[in-house]
Formats: C-alpha cells, sequence, structure tokens
C-alpha cells in the first residue's frame, strides 16, 4: 500500500485513549514512515478536517452539537472509520449522564451551578459553547462504524495491533478474546 492519510479525532472522552496512542512509543515512527498525519489532536494544528482520508481513529461518545457534526464529517471524508476506545465504542463514562432522568441538564447543573465557586451560570453561547444532546451516544449510534477497539483506554499493544493490520491490509478484523492478525 501507499501511504496512508491518518487521522484520529477526539469526540466526548477525556483523551486517555490518545495519551494510550502516544504510548506506542517507537511504532510512531514506523507509523510516521507510511503514514501522513493529516489531523489530530496531537502533533498537528491542523484546524479543518481534510477530505480523502484513509483512516480515521474516534475518541470519545457523541455528547453534543460539536460532535456530532464532526462525526458526520469524517465519515463522510473518512474511507474507514474506527471507534477508538469504550466512550466511542459503547458510550462508557460519557454516558453515565443518560442514567439520570433529564441528565444533561443535571450534570451541567451540578458543574456549573451547584459546584461553582464564582460566577455560577451555565455557559451558553452558540456557535461558541457546543449544546449537550440529551442523551451520549456511541458512535455507531450516529454513524456507520467499520472497526472497534475496545477499552479504557485501549492498551497500546491492541492499537497497534489494528493500525499495523490497517497498514498492511487496508482495514482490520478483530475476534474473540485475542486479537487476530491478518
Ligand atoms: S474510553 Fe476511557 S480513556 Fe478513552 S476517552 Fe473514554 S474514559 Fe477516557
Amino acid at each position: 500500500m501507499g501511504r496512508l492519510k491518518f487521522a484520529t479525532v477526539w469526540l466526548g472522552g477525556c483523551s486517555g485513549c490518545h495519551m494510550s496512542f502516544l504510548d506506542l512509543d517507537e511504532f510512531l515512527f514506523d507509523l510516521a514512515a507510511r503514514a501522513d498525519v493529516v489531523y489530530s489532536p496531537v502533533g498537528s494544528d491542523i484546524k479543518e478536517y481534510p477530505e480523502g482520508v484513509d483512516v480515521c481513529l474516534i475518541e470519545g461518545a457523541v455528547n453534543n452539537d460539536e460532535n456530532l457534526e464532526a462525526a458526520k464529517t469524517v465519515r463522510d471524508r473518512t474511507r474507514l472509520v474506527v471507534s477508538f476506545g469504550d466512550c466511542a465504542v459503547s458510550g462508557n463514562v460519557t454516558a453515565l449522564r443518560n442514567t439520570i432522568p433529564d441528565g444533561a441538564r443535571m450534570v451541567a447543573s451540578r458543574s456549573y451551578l451547584e459546584q461553582a465557586d464564582l460566577n455560577p451560570m451555565i455557559p451558553q453561547a452558540e456557535g461558541i459553547v457546543p449544546t449537550l444532546l440529551p442523551l451520549a451516544l456511541p458512535v455507531h449510534a450516529v454513524i456507520p462504524v467499520d472497526v472497534y477497539i475496545p477499552g479504557c483506554p485501549p492498551p497500546a499493544d491492541r492499537i497497534k495491533a489494528v493500525v499495523q493490520q490497517i497498514l498492511e491490509h487496508g482495514t482490520a478484523h478483530l475476534e474473540g478474546r485475542q486479537l487476530k492478525m491478518g
């Protein structure tokens, strides 16, 4: 395969999945030798998600309207979309608010009103502060997903196994309790 256009995106997650990605250590050099990172919150300052991306790892649940737009943009412009970590795969921690009636409002109220030391106020600014969706959703609930990497965060070895398969075969397949290569 030629050089891949590689991207990662950070939606409603804690960035722990991206920290685990950085734990790939020297494999990052192998990746850099075979792929161009065209968009990522780590190691890149590109503002707009480009067209014609080969693979994108999405961290985090779809938690607000900005996340929803970002997920749709990624799907439209990417051949292989990877749900990266448990928040993307199942909602996980980000979706805990789904268990509370009117969870979006309750979480905002708890964070910005009850816990505030100064100026209690729920931030609202159209186009600047994204609006929470009624429920935090796994990525596959809003766009088709091609590959799933479970884990909170996924260990670096698991990320490496998937990325290696993508580099060699253009896609990845995970099955059972152990990763099967190829
Ligand atoms: S899966 Fe775990 S490490 Fe990854 S974003 Fe969610 S809470 Fe953070």
